[in-house]
C-alpha cells in the first residue's frame, strides 16, 4: 500500500519578531502545481513512478488531502485538467469559490483519452473574502499572445476590511525559452499593476498583492530579477525560510525522465513586501523524506511540492481600506 504522506512542519521565519494577530488573523495561501492528469501520465515520462501511482483514483484523493490538510483561504492550482468534474465541484461544497482559466493550447488535447485542457485555477474561502472583481489574462511576449495565462483576483477580507488581489499563473516551460518567460513576466507585472493602482488622486495606495506560481524559472533567471525589483514591491515568501532570508529553497520540483534527474526551484509566493507580512511557512520536505525515485511518488502526487504561507496585512500608518 501507498506510504503516507511526509509531514512538513509550519515553521515561523527566524527572521521576524512574533506579533499579536488578534484583530489581525492571517491569510493562509497555498500554491501548487499539482501535475495535469494527462501530462503526468502521457507526456512527461517519471521513469521512476510506477504508473500505478499517476492514476487518477490515486492521485485525486491524494491532491485534495493534501491541500484540505492545511485548510488554505486561498488556493492557486496549475497543471489543473479536472477542474469542472472534480475540484470545482468538491471545494464549492467545501465553502470555497473556484475559477478556472485553460490554456488556449493546452498540450493535454494531445494526450489520448484526456480530460480537456489544462489551466490556472484559483479558490478562496467564501466565509474569509467578498469578491470584488475577477481578471482573466491571456500572457503576451513582444507584443504577441502566447499559450500561457494568468488570473488575478480582488477581494475583500472580510475579517479586516482591506482589499486583496491574488494572481496565479503558470509560465513557459523548458529551457532555451527564458526571454520567453522574461517577456511574460513583464507583461503579467504590467497587468496587475494596473489592477492594484487604484484611480487617481489621494487614495489609501495600491492594494496588496499575493502572486502564486509555477515560474518554470530558477532564481537566477530574468523573469526572478524582474519580480523581485518591481515597482510593485514584491518578495519571494519562501526566501523567509532561509538562514539569512536571502535564499529560495534547494528545490521545489523534482524529478526523473530519460534524459536525467531535475531537481529545481520554480514555483513561488510572490507578496507586496510593504503591505504584508509573512508568519508562518511550511516547510520544504528533505531528500531522504522525498525519497531516491523523486516525484511524483506513491506518497506525493505531483513532481512539484506545496509551497504555503500565513500572509497578514501589516497595520499602516492610517490604511483603512
Ligand atoms: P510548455 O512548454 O509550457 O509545457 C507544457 C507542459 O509540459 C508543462 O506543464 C510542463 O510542466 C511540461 N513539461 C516541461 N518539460 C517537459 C519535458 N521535458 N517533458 C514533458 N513535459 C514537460 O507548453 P506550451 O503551453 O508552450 O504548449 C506546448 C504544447 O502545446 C505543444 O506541444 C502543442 O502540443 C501545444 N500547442 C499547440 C498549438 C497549436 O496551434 N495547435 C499552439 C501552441 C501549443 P512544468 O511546467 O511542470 O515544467
Ligand atoms: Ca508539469
Amino acid at each position: 500500500r501507498r506510504p503516507a504522506r511526509p509531514h512538513r512542519d509550519l515553521v515561523q521565519p527566524k527572521l521576524l519578531a512574533p506579533c499579536s494577530h488578534q484583530h489581525n488573523p492571517s491569510i493562509r495561501v497555498l500554491q501548487w502545481n499539482i501535475l495535469a492528469q494527462a501530462l503526468g501520465e502521457g507526456k512527461d515520462s517519471f521513469i521512476r513512478c510506477p504508473l500505478e501511482a499517476l492514476s487518477w483514483h490515486e492521485r485525486k484523493y491524494q491532491i485534495l488531502e493534501e491541500i484540505l490538510t492545511y485548510r488554505p483561504d486561498i488556493v492557486c492550482l496549475q497543471e489543473v485538467d479536472h477542474y469542472y468534474d472534480t475540484f470545482q465541484p468538491i471545494m464549492a461544497r467545501l465553502g470555497y469559490h473556484g475559477n478556472f482559466l485553460p490554456k488556449p493550447w493546452s498540450p493535454c488535447l494531445d494526450v489520448e483519452h484526456n480530460n480537456g485542457p489544462d489551466g490556472c485555477a484559483l479558490f478562496y474561502r467564501r466565509s474569509r473574502f467578498h469578491l470584488h472583481s475577477t481578471a482573466h489574462l491571456r500572457l503576451s511576449a513582444m507584443m504577441l499572445p502566447t499559450n500561457q495565462v494568468a488570473i488575478a483576483q480582488t477581494l475583500r477580507c472580510l475579517a479586516t476590511g482591506r482589499q486583496l488581489c491574488v494572481a496565479v499563473t503558470h509560465l513557459k516551460a523548458r529551457s532555451g525559452w527564458e526571454r520567453l518567460r522574461s517577456a511574460q513576466g513583464a507583461d503579467l507585472l504590467q497587468s496587475l499593476q494596473g489592477i492594484t493602482t487604484p484611480g487617481s488622486g489621494a487614495g489609501p495606495g495600491p492594494i496588496p498583492l499575493v502572486v502564486c506560481g509555477d515560474f518554470n524559472a530558477e532564481p537566477s533567471e530574468d523573469v526572478y530579477r524582474r519580480f523581485s525589483s518591481s515597482p510593485l514591491g514584491l518578495s519571494s515568501a519562501y526566501k523567509l525560510l532561509s538562514g539569512d532570508g536571502q535564499t529560495e529553497p534547494a528545490y521545489t520540483s523534482w524529478k526523473i525522465r530519460p534524459s536525467g534527474e531535475s531537481c529545481s526551484t520554480l514555483d513561488y509566493i510572490w507578496y507586496s513586501e510593504r503591505a504584508l507580512r509573512v508568519e508562518a511557512l511550511l516547510d520544504i520536505p528533505t531528500e531522504q523524506q522525498i525519497g531516491p525515485n523523486r516525484l511524483p511518488s506513491y506518497h506525493y502526487p505531483s513532481d512539484h511540492l506545496a509551497l504555503l504561507c500565513d500572509i497578514s496585512f501589516r497595520e499602516g500608518p492610517h490604511r483603512l481600506l
